[in-house]
């Protein structure tokens, strides 16, 4: 038996959101927090077209890319890297940063991904729990020891979709020595509509310790070719630069993306959609007797604690994944108008056959 490493013995595999099917034939996939609408013809034709180039190898440097995505914020090209998908562009800064021994700080519950890239890159989790259902700050900052070389703040949170305000996280940030990385995880920044929350692009520009991660498969609607990015200063974006496989971004990818940012108005046009029925759907749950914290995502929350699992599996009857962490939760996606009537559906039945919500 060849010998592998002992972490791959107590890691749990990330499990990606299922699809599930009412008896009817109905499905309703809310969890994944995916766009509910399909690519923008002008985004497909741009794949369709790069069709013609796959037996050539992609532009390793995503240069085309980098200058969009640099010019779209404002920040310098050597500021930013791409990569398949920000989840590995958080792996790779794990990578960057894990020496034997180091530690990394992120809010427990947050995204799932977390604990697994950390196991793999060999840096040991230090998990701070939630006060409710926010980051608990102050107690990130007190986790932080001179083992830590890296924080995650995912803002908003996945999976309660609270959101951090701009005093509390520069006060954080203030607070946290200059040679550890922080990373903001912004993956559904589009959604946010509260004007305090800050962005992060504007927090890493005098803080050389400060990145942010964004990412093509939320609100762009590109999750199935795995882009995302980094911005953060010189050094930070050249780690990731360093710590990826050669052509990590495929060539459909990076064309898709570019094409994306050329159609954003018509892209955030959906997203203010969704924004919309994010309000909608959580006050038809309030109305319903649910307590929903407020979500500045493209998702709601609901802690069910043990009835998790029950909840989960009630609505698939009704052909509505949602994603359970049982026992403590479901993380629900906000999609279109007649996904979320179904999951509100299933929600009340829930709520009036177990007499409680
Ligand atoms: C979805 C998500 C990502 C982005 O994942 P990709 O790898 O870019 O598809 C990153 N962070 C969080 C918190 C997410 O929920």
């Amino acid at each position: 038996m060849p010998r592998f490493r002992q972490i791959l013995d107590s890691m749990a595999p990330y499990k990606p959101g299922k699809a599930v099917a009412a008896p009817d034939g109905r499905s309703y996939k809310l969890s994944s927090n995916e766009s509910p609408y399909d690519p923008l013809p002008s985004v497909v034709e741009a794949v369709a077209e790069g069709a013609r180039q796959i037996h050539r190898y992609p532009d390793a440097g995503s240069v085309a890319l980098t200058e969009a995505i640099a010019a779209r914020y404002g920040v310098p090209a050597e500021h930013v890297a791409t990569g398949p998908g920000s989840v590995t562009v958080a792996q790779q800064l794990l990578e960057a940063v894990g020496e034997p021994g180091a530690e990394v700080v992120y809010a427990w519950r947050s995204f799932e991904a977390y604990p697994l890239l950390a196991d793999l890159a060999g840096v040991t989790s230090v998990r701070v729990p939630l006060a409710g259902e926010d980051h608990d700050l102050d107690a990130m900052a007190e986790a932080v020891t001179d083992r830590t070389s890296l924080i995650f703040v995912c803002n908003p949170n996945n999976p309660t979709g609270t959101a951090i305000r701009r005093r509390e996280l520069t006060a954080f940030l203030d607070r946290v020595p200059e040679d550890v990385l922080v990373v903001l995880d912004e993956a559904y920044r589009e959604y946010v509509r509260d004007e305090d929350v800050p962005d992060g692009v504007e927090l890493y520009r005098d803080r050389p310790n400060v990145c942010v991660l964004r990412t093509f498969s939320k609100a762009y609607g590109l999750a199935g070719l795995r882009v995302g990015y980094l911005i953060g200063h010189e050094p930070v974006a050249s780690a990731v630069r360093k710590t990826t496989v050669p052509f990590a971004v495929n060539h459909l990818a990076q064309l898709a993306a570019v094409a994306s940012l050329q159609a954003e108005d018509e892209l955030l046009d959906r997203v203010e959609r969704v924004v919309k029925e994010r309000t909608r759907v959580s006050e038809a749950l309030a109305a319903q007797g649910w307590t929903v914290p407020h979500s500045e995502a493209n998702f709601v929350w609901l802690r069910l604690g043990e009835r998790t699992a029950d909840f989960a599996a009630a609505c698939a009857a009704e052909g509505v994944a949602v994603r359970p962490f049982h026992p403590e939760g479901c993380r629900v996606t906000i999609a279109d108008p007649e996904a979320n009537d179904a999951f509100l559906a299933a929600a009340a039945s829930f709520a009036h056959r177990t007499g409680e919500s």
